[in-house]
C-alpha cells in the first residue's frame, strides 16, 4: 500500500505520469467490484475516486482474494477471515473489514465446542471419507444409503435421517463421520455426539445451569448424528426431557437426526423402557421409538470387527 500511496503524489504534476495515473485509475473503475460499489453509492465524485485510489486498489485485490478463496487457513488477505468493505465518509472513500462467512462459522463452531464437551469426532473418523471407505459386499449397502443422505440431505426442507445398527467394531461411527465430513463440503454443519457423554453431561448441566444452552444447540444444528445410542444408562428424565425434546424440535423443523447403536429398533425400545425408578415404562419407551422410526431408515451394518486390526 505505502509504495502506491508515495507513488500517487510523485505522479501529481507530471504528465505522462498523470497519464497512467488514469490509466490505473480506468482498470480499477473496470473491477465488478468497484463497480458495484459505484453503483451503490452514487454520491461518490471523480475526485473522490481520485483520491481514494489506495483504498479502491486495497478493496479489489482483497475482494477478488475472496471470489478464489483458498479456505480459511490459507486465506491471503492482511487479516486472516476479514473482508473488506468500501464506505463514504465526510466526502472520503474509506475502507473496513468483516468477518467473512467461513470466518463466522468458524467462530460458531468453536463457541459450540466450548458449550458441548460431548461433541467430538474420534481422531481415525475425523479423515473418514467416502473415497476411503472399504465399502465390502457387507457394508455396501450402508454405504450408499450413506452417501445418498450425504450428498443429498436438505435440512429445514427434509428431515428424514438415518439409524445404523450392527455389532461392535462394524463402523457404524466410521460411516457416520464419512457422512459429516462431505456435509461439511456441502456447507452443512454436523453435530456428532457420543449419547452416553451427552446424557451424562446434560444431567451436569441442570447444576451448573447451562442445561438450557447446550439443549437448544443440539436441537437446532442441522443435521445432528447420536453415536452410540443405548450405550447410556436410561434414565427417565434423560429418555423424555433430553431425548424426547430434542427429537420432537428436529421432527417438527425437518432437521435431520442419524442414529449408530448396537441394537435393533425393538432392542433399544427394550431398553429405553427400563426406568431407574424400578419397573418398566414402555409406553414412552414407545413413543420416543415412534419417533425415531418415523425419522430414520433403519440399515443393519453386519461384517467383522473392524477394530484393532
Ligand atoms: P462401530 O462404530 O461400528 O463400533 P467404528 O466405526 O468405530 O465401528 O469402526 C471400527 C474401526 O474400523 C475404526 O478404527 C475405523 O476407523 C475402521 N473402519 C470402519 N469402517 C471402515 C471402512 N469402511 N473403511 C476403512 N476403515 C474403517
Ligand atoms: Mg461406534
Amino acid at each position: 500500500m505505502e509504495r502506491i500511496n508515495s507513488s500517487l503524489s510523485a505522479w501529481q504534476g507530471n504528465e505522462d505520469l498523470q497519464q497512467r495515473l488514469n490509466q490505473t485509475k480506468q482498470s480499477l473503475l473496470k473491477s465488478p467490484h468497484i463497480a458495484q460499489f459505484l453503483r451503490e453509492q452514487d454520491q461518490v465524485t471523480d475526485e473522490m475516486i481520485t483520491s481514494g485510489m489506495t483504498k479502491l486498489y486495497e478493496y479489489k485485490k482483497e475482494r477478488e482474494n475472496c471470489d478464489n478463496c483458498p479456505g480459511l487457513k490459507r486465506c491471503p488477505n492482511l487479516m486472516q477471515g476479514y473482508q473488506p468493505e468500501l464506505y463514504v465518509e465526510r466526502n472520503h472513500i474509506e475502507i473496513s473489514y468483516h468477518a467473512c462467512s467461513l470466518k463466522v462459522k468458524e467462530e460458531k463452531q468453536k463457541q459450540e465446542q466450548k458449550l458441548i464437551r460431548s461433541l467430538y469426532i474420534p481422531k481415525d473418523i475425523l479423515a473418514a471419507s467416502f473415497d476411503q471407505v472399504e465399502a465390502d459386499s457387507e457394508r455396501m449397502q450402508a454405504s450408499k444409503v450413506a452417501l445418498q443422505f450425504a450428498m443429498n440431505a436438505k435440512p429445514g426442507e427434509d428431515g428424514m435421517g438415518l439409524y445404523f445398527y450392527g455389532k461392535f467394531g462394524v463402523g457404524k461411527t466410521y460411516l457416520m463421520g464419512a457422512v459429516a465430513n462431505e456435509l461439511k463440503v456441502r456447507g452443512i454443519e454436523t453435530f456428532i455426539i457420543y449419547t452416553p457423554d451427552f446424557f451424562r453431561e446434560m444431567r451436569q448441566a441442570i447444576g451448573d445451569g447451562s442445561f438450557q444452552d447446550k439443549l437448544e444447540a443440539v436441537k437446532k444444528a442441522e443435521v445432528l448424528i447420536l453415536d452410540d445410542i443405548g450405550a447410556e444408562t436410561t434414565s427417565g428424565w434423560t429418555r423424555d426431557d433430553v431425548l424426547g425434546t430434542i427429537l420432537q424440535h428436529r421432527m417438527l423443523e425437518k432437521l435431520p437426526t442419524l442414529f449408530t447403536s448396537n441394537y435393533d429398533y425393538d432392542e433399544l425400545e427394550r431398553h429405553l423402557s427400563y426406568s431407574d425408578k424400578g419397573g418398566t415404562e414402555e409406553l414412552k419407551a414407545l413413543r420416543i421409538m415412534e419417533r425415531i422410526k418415523h425419522q430414520t431408515k433403519s440399515v443393519l451394518i453386519k461384517g467383522e470387527n473392524r477394530r484393532g486390526r
